[in-house]
């Protein structure tokens, strides 16, 4: 696999370990997936309670467009999601679903984040309610939010989903996403206390 596709499976690995240092998922959770030139899609395995900071290049599985497995192990059991999301909109190359603490408390509330630091941010948030992780009702809910023009999708009690055009930016748009949830909540605590 790495003699095909050294950029994208090298972007993952190191997107994988910047998620895991920079505290944007927890232990095992997450999955990440790049779109590949000839349109197949790399994307991280189906790893138990791996954490997806020991992902190895050798570990990442290549599938194509409906999901039959080409290259490598066993891919993500959230890989539906991922191709859902290819599949309806064709500037996506890079796809981060995380479990990053503070978005997936708000998730868990049904709330997005709001103030002037979020309207001046590239996010494009939406919400999709609870559905089983791995699900094609899943897949379809986020797939419709991303048509709509989101690229930062939460799923209720769940994570995130970010999707961009490269790895950089996917990362990116998943920390500020975090970080507009942190703002927002120590916004909403002072305003309690200075209310008392
Ligand atoms: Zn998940």
């Amino acid at each position: 696999m790495n003699d095909l596709y050294p950029d994208r499976s090298q972007e993952i690995i190191l997107i994988c370990k910047r998620v895991v240092d920079r505290n944007l998922t927890v232990s095992s959770g997450g999955n990440i997936s790049a779109r590949l030139a000839d349109g197949n899609i790399c994307i991280t395995p189906l790893k138990g309670n791996r954490s997806l900071a020991d992902l190895r290049e050798s570990d990442l599985s290549v599938v194509d467009t409906a999901g039959n497995v080409l290259r490598g192990s066993r891919p993500s059991n959230e890989l539906p999601m991922h191709l859902a999301i290819y599949s309806v909109e064709d500037e996506v190359k890079f796809i981060i679903h995380a479990h990053p603490p503070l978005a997936t408390a708000y998730s868990s509330e049904k709330m997005l984040p709001m103030g002037t630091m979020v309207e001046s941010m590239r996010l494009k948030m939406a919400i999709v309610e609870a559905d089983a992780p791995g699900s094609q009702e899943l897949a379809e809910k986020v797939a419709m939010e991303v048509k709509r023009g989101a690229n930062a999708v939460l799923l209720e009690s769940h994570g995130v989903v970010i999707l961009a055009s490269d790895a950089g930016e996917s990362l990116m748009i998943l920390e500020e996403l975090e970080s507009a949830c942190r703002t927002d909540l120590i916004r909403r605590i002072l305003r309690t206390g200075c209310s008392k």
